[in-house]
């Protein structure tokens, strides 16, 4: 049984001793700079005894010292824990023994300066599992119990070195602690403060704990019953100390020892709660990183901010303008089918060809598929009214031309089948012309005059809200038999505009539009195009910008993710000294990874949220400049969106988690 996992400390009554080294050597380095700091140490500790290592400066006590506590491994030799071999312990078990087993205290307190009292004693704890409120509890009394009572929530700027210490020394005790190891723990303290420590340390050695304290004072290590010398790397000396000197107060030896070990055998469901309070403590912590830095974190995201913002902008744009486009059609007319003289586009001969003629319209009236039809004949012309005059354009249309196009009247009527048949001299002017000629007056009835036929206005259309052709332009609608016979002199047609029957597939109705005027002239000699097309040619030409701008869009997110594991990286290399006190108190190497994977996803999911806000901004921004359109947001981009930026942070944060993890417990916590 591995102890720390279950019921640790029974060596002593089993016979064999509770720590046993034999023949332990560590070697630094390799080659040239190989050097050998233990030279084979043999050393049995027996449960309940207080040790001193004593030794000069640089004889190798905190070598060995981090080798008892599991923080480091002998390059040579063996180390028994209650009888279990450290080499054949995995780094989670070794972590598992630091965490439950063993209790640190260093010279230099090795605090995490963002956490209080309590935060930084209840460390051990998180790892181990235990639930907050027990986790609180516990370490408001060890605090109590070792005077720092009022000091619960102070951060360790705010403590003397002593109560530092002391503090140190609850966190050892947070999982019970049956081994304290105690590396210099008076080094950095006055005498009193020193003394105080000692003190505790010996009520915690007669309250049942083992401790081991390193020194080079032989004053304190008077204090211990079994004093052990070290030189250059060997024990030079391991006696009895008869008369230990007595603790300097013993009021509070009484209540020490009184704690019971906690239940660390865990059940799969309070295993799982474990789990989730630790990764609860993760989040806390990654969270409490990222605020320490907000600057920092806000540049690190920005990349990822623009990246999610332009693809989701994007996409809601292309949405937004093919709603507009088939909103605009289906004004129109929902199925319309256009059909022009020639063989297809760009057909050279089309301007000679007359192929379609008057009596082709008339024709395709009567046809069962079709709902209304207009010819478009359309010529610019000089308009007059009175003394104004300005340019504009006639359409000679049918009187089907309002129910083709879906054009609405805002006054008057539209051009009847007589006034087609009499080619009549009427007029219905778009609001442009109204406008430009009948401001403050009523166009209905006045005469205006377009090149040189004048003509009876009889009605006026609403404002046009189509995304094609020249906005401001004067458009003026009169029979297409008085365009052909009165203005152009021509009788060909330039379009035939067919509107399909509702239930008529505009496929079917175009095929047959085809076959009939093939017959009628003999030849394939028009070509049509249905709204249909447009519909598709438009959704496909905004799939490609989306694709396009996607693209783009997708290289930000990876200059974004390089730009947060490059982030990642300095803050793990910061923070190295805080990976190596949590991995002395008990961090799995899975614990570090998690937080710091946790970090970086963090800072890409918030960056992309940012980044779906700026866009809904954009689209603010945008619906106030261009009314006729607004950005179409769907729900989907919005979660590709989140997912990609949760991605980036999984993939960009885990090299940065990853070498965070395999720091070297020992070197970590060397480092400043
Ligand atoms: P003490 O705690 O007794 O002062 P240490 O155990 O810290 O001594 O160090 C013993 C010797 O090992 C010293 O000479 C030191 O330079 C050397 N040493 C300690 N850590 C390393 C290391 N990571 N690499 C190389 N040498 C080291
Ligand atoms: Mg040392």
């Amino acid at each position: 049984m591995i102890p720390g996992a279950g019921d640790p400390g029974q060596g002593g009554e089993a016979g064999h001793p509770l720590l046993s080294l034999r023949g332990v050597k560590r070697i630094y380095g390799a080659g040239d700079q190989r050097i050998e700091v233990l030279h084979g140490i043999d050393l049995d500790i027996r449960k309940g005894e207080l040790v001193a290592i004593i030794g000069a400066s640089g004889s190798g006590k905190s070598t060995l010292m981090n080798i008892i506590g599991c923080l480091d491994r002998p390059s040579e030799g063996d180390y028994l824990i209650d009888g279990v071999s450290s080499r054949q312990l995995h780094s989670d078990e070794l972590a598992a023994l630091r965490r439950n087993y063993f209790g640190f205290i260093f010279q230099r307190y090795h605090l995490l300066s963002h956490l209080s009292a309590a935060g930084n004693t209840e460390i051990p704890a998180i790892y181990a599992g235990m639930d907050g409120a027990a986790r609180s509890r516990n370490a408001q009394a060890l605090l109590e119990r070792l005077g720092l009572g009022d000091k619960i929530s102070h951060l360790p700027s705010q403590l003397s070195g002593g109560q530092q210490q002391r503090v140190s020394i609850a966190r050892a005790l947070m999982n019970g602690g049956q081994v304290i190891l105690a590396d210099e723990p008076t080094g950095a303290l006055d005498t009193k403060s020193g003394k105080e420590v000692i003190r505790i340390l010996k009520e915690l050695n007669a309250a049942g704990h083992t401790v081991i304290i390193v020194t080079h004072d032989p004053s304190i290590a008077a204090h211990a019953g079994r004093i052990i010398e070290i030189r250059d790397g060997s024990v030079i000396a391991d006696r009895i100390n008869e008369f230990p000197t007595e603790p300097l107060t013993r009021e509070e030896s009484a209540a020490a020892g009184e704690d019971a070990t906690p239940d660390l055998s865990l059940s799969p469901f309070r295993a799982f709660l474990a789990g989730l309070s630790r990764f609860q403590e993760a989040f806390r912590m990654a969270w409490i990183a990222m605020i320490s830095h907000r600057m920092r974190t806000l540049l690190t995201m920005l990349g990822i901010i623009i990246g999610i913002m332009a693809v989701v902008s994007v996409v809601a744009l292309g949405r937004g303008a093919s709603q507009k486009v088939t909103d605009n059609i289906s004004a129109m007319g929902t199925n319309t089918i256009s059909i022009f003289p020639g063989k297809d586009w760009g057909d050279v001969r089309a301007n000679r060809i007359q192929s379609l003629s008057v009596f082709d319209l008339e024709a395709l009236r009567h046809e069962v598929y079709v709902d209304s039809v207009t010819p478009t004949v359309n010529t610019s012309v000089l308009f007059h009214y009175g003394s104004q005059e300005a340019s504009g354009q006639i359409n000679g249309v049918s009187d089907q031309y309002d129910r083709v196009r879906g054009a609405d009247l805002a006054a008057g009527r539209f051009i009847s089948r007589e006034h087609v048949r009499d080619m009549a001299q009427v007029a219905v002017i778009d609001d442009n012309t109204r406008k430009k000629f009948f401001s403050g007056e009523d166009p209905l009835g006045k005469i205006i005059i377009l090149g040189r036929l004048p003509c009876v206005v009889i009605g006026v259309l609403k404002k046009e809200e189509s995304p094609f052709g020249n906005p401001d332009a004067l458009k003026v609608y009169i029979p297409y038999t008085s365009a052909i016979y009165r203005v152009t002199g021509n009788n060909k047609l330039s379009t035939i505009v067919v509107r399909v029957r509702d239930g008529w597939s505009n496929a079917v109705a175009e095929q047959q539009i085809i076959n009939f005027l093939t017959i009628r002239h003999n030849a394939k000699d028009i070509f049509t195009s249905s709204s249909d097309t447009i519909l598709k040619t438009i959704q496909e030409t905004t799939g490609t910008m989306t694709l396009l701008v996607s693209c783009i869009a997708v290289i930000s997110l990876v200059v974004g993710g390089i730009g947060v594991m490059n982030i990642m990286l300095v803050s793990v290399t910061e923070r190295t000294r805080e990976i190596g006190i949590r991995m002395a108190v008990g961090a799995r190497k899975s614990d570090i990874l998690q937080q710091f994977l946790i970090e970086a996803v963090l800072v890409c999911l918030i960056g992309g949220i940012l980044g779906i806000l700026c866009s809904y901004g954009v689209s603010l921004v945008f619906s106030y400049f261009v009314q006729s359109m607004s950005m179409v947001f769907s729900l989907f981009s919005i979660v590709a969106a989140v997912t990609c930026s949760t991605l980036i942070g999984v993939i960009f944060g885990y090299l940065p988690a990853r070498n965070a993890a395999r720091l070297d417990p020992i070197v970590a916590l060397a480092r400043e």
